[in-house]
């Protein structure tokens, strides 16, 4: 079996699921229970909150826990525009983002927000003249992701926000950092929300974040008790936001050494696919290296994709959360073109890949482009 699809889902790493183990063993009882088990629960899970709080260099406070990115996503955007709507309703977001972006911008749209969408430059970046131009005191939101989940475009945050200060003082800058957390140095000091999640980084299933700073408040989504924080509510998953820290940790710890590997796998699979005039590489050369996007000329994307699944290695068509047979948007947003658009191959990877890996997925993909180009 050849997984090529990180960029989805991680497997997860074994002391990630001991210490899972060990905290539902060890931590019976509920974090908010005022018994002496409860309040030993919480102070484990005070203590975990502090070491993701160090390891992500924010304070404990700004650490909302969720089910996922998608959850947090939704209550960041959501929760803050439905709070500060008194400034403004306009937000301004990309044609990059994933869906759990992209969706919850058209549910306030059908709310009576304004969404405008800012240019894609043909290197995947915003446009940062275009991003001045639609700026304006009522914007209260710019959503974009950090890393994209099909292309692994990395924006520049920094200047987003220089920008921002300047032309839309009440607009807060929220960062999908799901593909980035773990992968790339993220800067945190210019955001103001800021979501991910465990599983893509060797963590388990059903555990996210939001980074909300302690100056931005937020309308709560889901409507019950104060958990660990008033955002949130639900019974605090001790266990699962325990092996969340331990994944991060060690993602964190190697993050460089990874980093560097994964490039050097990347320039790997670029060169070997550079011999295919049907293939186009669509990530750009500085993007994430752990991502890589081509377009597929006169073949179908979907039956190479079945093919390589047939010989057990499974590579993505596109974020493994978009409707199927639909042009990828960000695809599009960077070549205009939407046959590109429509067949598309994700490979992603990871410091678990290997060299000869590689070389597999480069002789199965030279086999089937042979076949089913005739
Ligand atoms: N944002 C990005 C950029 C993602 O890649 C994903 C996962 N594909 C999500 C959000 C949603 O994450 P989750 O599966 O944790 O809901």
């Amino acid at each position: 079996m050849l997984y090529l699809d990180y960029a989805a889902n991680t497997p997860v790493d074994e002391a990630v699921l001991a210490t899972f183990v060990e905290l539902s063993t060890q931590y019976i009882a509920n974090p908010n229970a005022s018994h002496s088990l409860g309040q030993a629960a919480k102070l484990k899970l005070d203590e975990i909150t502090q070491s993701i709080a160090n390891l992500l260099g924010v304070n404990a406070s700004e650490l909302i826990y969720t089910s996922g990115a998608t959850e947090s996503n939704n209550l960041a955007i959501k929760g803050a525009c439905h709070y500060y709507k008194r400034y403004g309703k306009h937000i301004i977001t990309t044609y990059l983002e994933h869906s759990s972006v992209s969706s919850t911008a058209t549910a306030l749209h059908n709310e009576g927000y304004e969404i405008e969408f800012v240019d894609i430059k043909p290197n995947g970046q915003i446009d940062l003249e275009h991003l001045e131009s639609l700026l304006r005191k009522d914007t209260i939101m710019l959503a974009i992701s950090h890393v994209d989940s099909e292309l692994g475009v990395t924006q520049p945050i920094e200047a987003i926000k220089d920008l921002m200060v300047k032309q839309a003082p009440h607009c807060l800058l929220h960062v999908d950092a799901t593909q980035a957390i773990g992968k790339v140095q993220v800067p945190i000091e210019h955001i103001d929300l800021m979501t991910f999640s465990g599983h893509k980084f060797y963590g388990l299933n059903g555990c996210g974040v939001l980074v909300k700073k302690d100056k931005v408040m937020l309308e709560p989504l889901l409507h019950g008790g104060t958990s660990t924080t008033a955002f949130r509510s639900g019974t605090p998953t001790l266990a699962l936001i325990g092996s969340l820290a331990k994944a991060l940790e060690r993602a964190e710890k190697e993050r460089e050494k990874r980093f560097h590997y994964v490039q050097k796998l990347n320039k790997q699979l670029r060169e070997g696919l550079s011999n295919y005039s049907a293939v186009q590489i669509n990530s750009p050369e500085d993007a994430s290296p752990y991502i890589l996007n081509m377009s597929l000329t006169g073949i179908k994307a979907r039956e190479v994709q079945e093919k390589l699944a047939h010989l057990e290695t499974y590579v993505a068509t596109k974020s493994a959360c978009c409707t199927l047979n639909s042009p990828s948007r960000p695809v599009y947003a960077i070549t205009k073109d939407r046959k590109k658009a429509l067949s598309t191959l994700r490979v992603s990877l990871s410091h678990l890949t290997t060299e000869e890996e590689i070389q597999v997925f480069l002789k199965q993909f030279k086999e089937i482009i042979s076949a089913v180009s005739i």
